[in-house]
């Protein structure tokens, strides 16, 4: 019989990329669709970024490079690492891939086995359970909620831990509640997982740069942890190139050689021109990540004053990235018309077809009370998509 394998059938599609599809379908009808599904930066990548990439091309950047990346970009990222993170890395424990989600994935087939254990805070990126299974791994969530800021304890944490568990993932600033970890807090994670020396974490800091309450701090910087420690980074969020495909990991040298050995056989390197140019995000000036930060904050508190505004959300406060993840249980139930709510995804697909706004229901982030909107658009369509999401809302009895 003609069929996909086992693994396929049972690994569920995106839920990011499919609400940003279906609002794509109906831009394509020539609907006025605000988009707050998809999360990524609405700037343009910097010009000095895209200067270099020209000229990667005219240089003739053409060519494989060393499947982890070319030497330069991965000495930029170890010095990187040095001056904003204080951690010192070789080289050799870089490996570029074609963007965070590619180096995630890599790190998660090269170290889980069947029926190992990966630990996975809740509410969560809807990617990381979907890449366990494709280990062969069991994600085990730890759930947290909006009174906790959604951020898991170090008691919860221990009370997780078996003989089985292999991984923690992290992520911090989080997608999709933009919670932070404080020194202190990432401290309490770090003192539990120093007794429990077989544990690699997974640390998730793509969203380093978009961070509103202080300083980046990576759990690597806890001499306990170090050396079982996987960054996992890229420049798609922090310079605004999702589509460029660039990320990387900093990791233990056995980790990062695993990881080359598998990329070597089903990508190679990612792309010269995208290496290129992020070589010149690293070494060029710091401004553009500091002026798109200052956006993002002045429109997380714009959205967070308007769905405050909002009867029935509960929202709590992003410290970074750009996702607000309001609570909005208080509409399971209500029905406007023939369509009736029951959970968030009900609620996100009611939004668009009443208010031409896009969102993420959460169930697929492990929270089903509640429903992610991107922010990172536009203060303008912010204020039109609130205003349209709050008439809507107002229907529902
Ligand atoms: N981790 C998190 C938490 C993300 O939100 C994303 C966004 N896509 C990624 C990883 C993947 O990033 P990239 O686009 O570099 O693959
Ligand atoms: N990280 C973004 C999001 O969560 C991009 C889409 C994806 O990779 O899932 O919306």
């Amino acid at each position: 019989m003609l069929s996909v394998s086992e693994r396929l059938a049972s690994l569920s599609p995106s839920a990011t990329f499919a609400m940003a599809q279906k609002s794509s379908e109906l831009k394509a009808q020539g609907i006025d669709v605000v988009s707050l599904s998809v999360g990524e930066p609405d700037f343009n990548t910097p010009n000095h970024i895209k200067v270099a990439a020209k000229k990667a091309i005219d240089d003739n950047f053409s060519f494989y490079s060393p499947v982890a990346g070319y030497l330069e970009l991965r000495k930029a990222i170890v010095e990187k690492l040095k001056k904003e993170n204080g951690l010192t890395y070789t080289p050799a424990q870089i490996v570029c891939s074609n963007g965070a989600k590619q180096a995630l994935c890599n790190v998660l087939l090269s170290v889980v086995g069947k029926g190992d254990e990966v630990l996975i805070p809740a509410p969560f990126w809807v990617s990381y359970p979907e890449m366990v299974k494709l280990a062969d791994g069991i994600p085990v969530i730890i759930y947290s909620d909006i009174k906790s800021d959604f951020k898991i304890t170090p008691e919860q944490l221990e009370a997780a831990i078996t003989p089985k568990t292999k991984v923690l993932m992290l992520c911090s600033p989080s997608n999709p509640t933009g919670s932070v970890y404080t020194r202190e807090e990432m401290k309490g994670l770090a003192e539990v997982l120093a007794k429990h020396p077989d544990i690699i974490i997974l640390s998730d800091e793509i969203y380093e740069h978009i961070n509103y309450l202080d300083k980046h701090v990576s759990i690597a910087e806890f001499p306990e942890v170090f050396d079982r420690t996987v960054i996992v980074n890229g420049v798609s969020k922090g310079y605004a190139m999702t589509g460029w495909r660039l990320g990387w990991i900093a990791a233990p040298k056995w980790i990062a050689d695993a990881c080359g050995t598998l990329q070597g056989q089903y990508t190679s390197n990612p792309s010269t021109i995208a290496q290129k140019a992020a070589e010149a995000a690293y070494v060029g000036d710091q401004q553009c990540i500091a002026d798109m930060r200052v956006a993002f904050e002045r429109r997380k508190n714009l959205v967070v004053k308007m769905a405050r505004e909002i009867p029935g959300f509960v929202v709590n406060e992003p410290k970074g990235a750009f996702y607000l993840f309001p609570d909005c249980s208080a509409y399971f139930g209500k029905s406007y018309k023939e369509t009736r709510i029951n959970n968030p995804e009900d609620l996100a697909l009611y939004l668009l077809a009443e208010a031409h706004v896009a969102c993420v229901g959460g169930t697929d982030f492990g929270a089903p009370n509640c429903i992610r909107m991107s922010y990172a658009n536009s203060d303008e369509q912010l204020v039109e998509a609130f205003k349209r999401m709050k008439d809507a809302l107002e229907k529902l009895s």
